[in-house]
C-alpha cells in the first residue's frame, strides 16, 4: 500500500496512463487479524508532520462477507481451497460479476486490467517467507520482468525473479495473465510491521557490537577464577601445558569430569560446572528460545595455557569454562566486540555465578567460566571432596588475569622502562618485572604482588 501511495505521489507519466489502486481490498483495510497483535495504524515522520497509514488485511472483513463456506471453490478453475480463502482477494481472481463481495472486487480489477498493457501487483510477505524482494511473473511477462530485475540488480537493489506457478489459482499474476492481455507481475517486499513480534526470526545473533570500557564491569561483583584459587582448590590438572588441548592427569579432576547433553550441544567438564550450565541453559531456553536453539560450543574441558600466554593456565584445564558459538560462529577474541546473542544472554550466566570473558583485560566474549566466587562456594559446599582451608585473595601472581594485573603491567613498564604488554595476564615476563622491582625497592623478591609490593608499584 505504501508503494502504491509512493506511485500516486511521485510517478511522472510520459506515455499512456497509470491507474493506481492503493487499497485494492478496501474492506480488508477495516480490520486486522485479532490473534496476531498487529498494529491498527502506523505513523511516518515527515517534514510536514506525522503521516499515518492504516494497517489492513488481504482478507475481506467478515463484517462485510460472512459466513465462510467450509470449502471455497475457485472459479473458473474449480480448485478447492480452505473456506476462509473465499475472503482472500488474491485467491478470488479473476472474480465474478455476480459473486460475493470479494469476487466482485476482483472482477472490477480484472475489468480494469483488460484495458491495461501491464499489471503490477504490490504485496508484502512475512519475514520468514522466501519470496521477499521478489518479482513473480506470469510467463507472458517473464521477459520484461527479467529485464527489470537485472536492471535493478545492476543498481545493487536486491531483487529476485520467480515464475508464476501454473497450477495455483486465484493469484493476480496467474489470473490477470491468463484472462487479460496485460503482462502480470507481482512484486513482494518485506512486511516489517509485525517485525517486532517476530524479532527472533529477524535478528542475526552473530552480528557483533562494539564494546566500550563498561565491558570491564559486565560481571558485577563476580571475578574470573584465579589460577591460585583453582590450584589450591583442585590442584594442577597436569604437569605441563602448551597451546593445544590435552587431557588432565590429576586424579581428583578426572573423577569429577562428566559428559552431558545440554540440549543444543554436548559438553564434557567438571561436574558442578556442568550442573550449573544445565540450569543456565534451561534459563536461556525459557528467556531466549531463539538464541538457545542457535548455541553451540567450541569446547569445555581442555588443558592448555591461556591463548597467547606461556604461564597462565586456562580455566578450561579444570573443565569449569566453556566457549560458545552462535550459528557455529565463534566470536573473535581481543577485538573488543561481542556477538549480539552473547550480550543478550550473559546475564543468565552471571545469575548462576558464571563470569563472562568479555570482561577480561583481553576481551574473550565466547568464553564463560565458573567465577572465583563460585569456585570457593563449591569448595565450601564440599563439591570437590574435603572442605579445604580458605584461600587468601590479597595477592596477584602468576596465572592471574584481571584489570588490576593490566594496571600493574602498565606501571612496571613505565617505571622499569620495560617492554611489557599490558594484556592483563600475569605471565613470566610480568613475574620477572615484579622480581626486578622488588629487588630495587628492598622487598622480598618472590614475584608475587602482595599488599606491600602493590602499594610500592602504585606509588612509583
Ligand atoms: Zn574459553
Amino acid at each position: 500500500m505504501l508503494a502504491a501511495v509512493l506511485m500516486v505521489e511521485n510517478a511522472r507519466v510520459t506515455q499512456g496512463r497509470v491507474i493506481v489502486v492503493p487499497q485494492s481490498n478496501r474492506s480488508g483495510f477495516t480490520h486486522t487479524d485479532p490473534m496476531e497483535a498487529y498494529l491498527h495504524r502506523f505513523e511516518i515522520a515527515t517534514p510536514a508532520g506525522p503521516r499515518w497509514f492504516r494497517v489492513g488485511m488481504r482478507l475481506t472483513n467478515p463484517a462485510h462477507q460472512w459466513p465462510d463456506p467450509d470449502v471455497f471453490v475457485h472459479s473458473p478453475s474449480l480448485e478447492r481451497m480452505v473456506g476462509h480463502e473465499t475472503r482472500n482477494l488474491n485467491r478470488n481472481h479473476p472474480g465474478r460479476p455476480g459473486g460475493w463481495l470479494t469476487a466482485r472486487v476482483s472482477h472490477a480489477l480484472t475489468t480494469i486490467a483488460k484495458e491495461a498493457a501491464m499489471v503490477l501487483d504490490l504485496h508484502e510477505a512475512q519475514p520468514e517467507y522466501p519470496v521477499i524482494n521478489m518479482m513473480v511473473a506470469h510467463e507472458h511477462a517473464f521477459e520484461v520482468a527479467a529485464t527489470a530485475t537485472s536492471m535493478m540488480q545492476a543498481r545493487r537493489i536486491p531483487i529476485g525473479l520467480s515464475a508464476s506457478p501454473k497450477n495455483l489459482h486465484g493469484l493476480s499474476h496467474r489470473e490477470f495473465g491468463d484472462h487479460t492481455h496485460a503482462q502480470a507481475v507481482l512484486n513482494r517486499t518485506l512486511r516489517t510491521l509485525n517485525a517486532k513480534r517476530r524479532e527472533g526470526l529477524m535478528t542475526d545473533w552473530t552480528e557483533t557490537i562494539k564494546l566500550d570500557n563498561s565491558r570491564l564491569t559486565f560481571n558485577g561483583a563476580l571475578s574470573g577464577a584465579r589460577n591460585k584459587t583453582m590450584l589450591e582448590l583442585l590442584g594442577n590438572p597436569r604437569g605441563n601445558y602448551s597451546q593445544d588441548c590435552q587431557e588432565p592427569t590429576n586424579e581428583l579432576i578426572k573423577k569429577l569430569v562428566v559428559s552431558r547433553n545440554l540440549g543444543p550441544f554436548k559438553v564434557r567438564g567438571l561436574s558442578p560446572a556442568v550442573d550449573a550450565l544445565e540450569k543456565i541453559m534451561a534459563r536461556v531456553k525459557e528467556k531466549e528460545p531463539d538464541i538457545h536453539s542457535r548455541l553451540g560450543t567450541a569446547g569445555m574441558l581442555c588443558c592448555r595455557f591461556v591463548r597467547g600466554s606461556s604461564a597462565a593456565i586456562s580455566n578450561h584445564s579444570w573443565g569449569t569454562a566453556i566457549d560458545l558459538t552462535i550459528d557455529d560462529e565463534l566470536d573473535d577474541r581481543g577485538d573488543n566486540r561481542a556477538q549480539k546473542g552473547l550480550l543478550q544472554i550473559f546475564k543468565h550466566f552471571n545469575e548462576f555465578g558464571f563470569f563472562w570473558g568479555a570482561a577480561f583485560p583481553t576481551e574473550d566474549a565466547m568464553h564463560f567460566e565458573a567465577s572465583d566466587q563460585l569456585m570457593r562456594q563449591w569448595a565450601a559446599e564440599g563439591k570437590f571432596g574435603a572442605v579445604p582451608a580458605a584461600v587468601a585473595d590479597d595477592t596477584l601472581e602468576l596465572g592471574d588475569r584481571s584489570a588490576q594485573v593490566a594496571e600493574v603491567q602498565r606501571k612496571l613498564a613505565k617505571v622499569l622502562s620495560l617492554d611489557i604488554d599490558a594484556d592483563g595476564i600475569f605471565g613470566a615476563a610480568t613475574r620477572a618485572a615484579v622480581i626486578t622491582f622488588q629487588g630495587q625497592n628492598g622487598l622480598k623478591p618472590d614475584g608475587v604482588v602482595g599488599p606491600a609490593t602493590l602499594a610500592k608499584i602504585m606509588a612509583a
